[in-house]
């Protein structure tokens, strides 16, 4: 299989394409051969792959609907039904049917590409399959995880630089809100009641087969792949007023993203550099295996206890470097941009906005 780069997208509003819409129906030329609003709804978030060679390179394919025409090619039934079926467009339902999705949306993505190099790629664009990267937006590539879990002080200079003097026994899991969950580029939005938010660049873990009682050798192949987190803490709150959750879990306090790169792509989840900036200056920089407890050990041990699903996200922990350790204290402040880098999967990159500025896409 060949790793795939999974996103997560909406279509911004686009003009007619030339040749098409007003064109078509003004000249009488093949009427109804295009309908604009096959294209697809601006706003909806579709399940997508990254084209990552070629002219087309950072283009979007949409998998639902490529997987559909590669299939009323082959005179399958009710080509669009099977689509919806093994390939849904919604990113969390695909996760939540991976292991049946993860092969034909390859082929999906195959098709695509071979098409590219057989006729016009505007084809692809007029069916909606294909997508110009700056006609899209990109989201978190789990919207909005069924589980959002992290781990505490997995990393030994991190939990030293936080003050803990003992090394765990066991990964320390806690919660954060999956509302708290944003995409690249949106806007951490820094609540009126905190004056100490925080960043924590971490590997997540996406979860794309059920998971309970597996053991370490197991818990890797149920993982879906990899994607970049940035655990956002108001430290105020998790610590001097013991509100763990709640200084974990405000709105925008989860950016993912900018893609999921399939498990396949990972050969070694703990060989994996993981780079912090805050407005350009490095202020984290790690490699996972660094971890305390890797990522197969950490899932191992909560589907002891919890069963992990398909669509979960486990974000893995932070090295040392936040900005509460600094002398003084760095926290974020509006106008700042900070960005998680990890190599292979990409750069989250987010701005911060104060109170009042913050606005967020439903
Ligand atoms: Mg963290």
């Amino acid at each position: 299989m060949t790793a795939l780069h999974l996103v997560c997208f909406e279509r911004r509003p686009r003009p007619p394409l030339p040749g098409t819409g007003d064109h078509l129906e003004r000249s009488g030329d093949q009427p109804g051969a295009f309908d604009a609003a096959e294209v697809g709804r601006p706003g909806a978030k579709r399940l997508g792959a990254l084209v990552r060679e070629g002219p087309r390179a950072g283009d979007v394919v949409d998998l639902n609907r490529a997987l559909a025409a590669m299939l009323a090619l082959e005179d399958v039934g009710a080509p669009e039904a099977e689509a919806d079926s093994l390939v849904p467009a919604d990113p969390l339902a695909f996760l939540r049917g991976f292991a049946r999705g993860r092969g034909p949306a390859e082929e999906a993505l195959a098709f695509v590409l071979d098409s590219l190099s057989r006729y016009d790629a505007p084809d692809l664009e007029r069916a909606g399959i294909l997508e110009e990267r700056r006609r899209v937006r990109l989201c978190a590539p789990v919207p909005r995880p069924g589980k959002l879990l992290a781990v505490a002080r997995n990393y030994a200079e991190h939990a030293a630089e936080r003050g803990a003097r003992e090394r765990p026994v066991e990964p320390v899991l806690f919660v954060k809100a999956s509302s708290s969950v944003i995409g690249p580029g949106e806007d951490v939005v820094l609540p009126a009641a905190s004056e100490q938010v925080d960043y924590e660049g971490e590997l997540a873990v996406v979860i794309g087969r059920p998971l309970r009682e597996a053991s370490e050798a197991d818990a890797l192949a149920c993982v879906a792949g990899y994607t970049v987190a940035n655990d956002v803490t108001a430290r105020d709150f998790q610590h001097a007023r013991g509100q763990h959750f709640l200084g974990k879990s405000c709105d925008t306090f989860c950016p993912l993203g900018p893609l999921l790169l399939t498990a396949d792509g990972v050969s070694d989840p703990q060989d994996l550099e993981l780079r912090t900036r805050l407005c350009g200056e490095v202020v984290q920089g790690a490699r996972t295996k660094e971890m305390l407890f890797g990522v197969a050990e950490i899932l191992a041990f909560a589907s002891r206890l919890m069963t992990l699903e398909p669509g979960d996200v486990v974000l893995t922990g932070t090295p040392a470097g936040v900005g509460a350790a600094k002398d003084p204290p760095r926290y974020l402040r509006d106008g700042d941009v900070i960005e998680v880098e990890i190599d292979r999967i990409g750069c989250l990159r987010n701005p911060v906005v104060g109170p009042r500025a913050g606005r967020r896409d439903a």
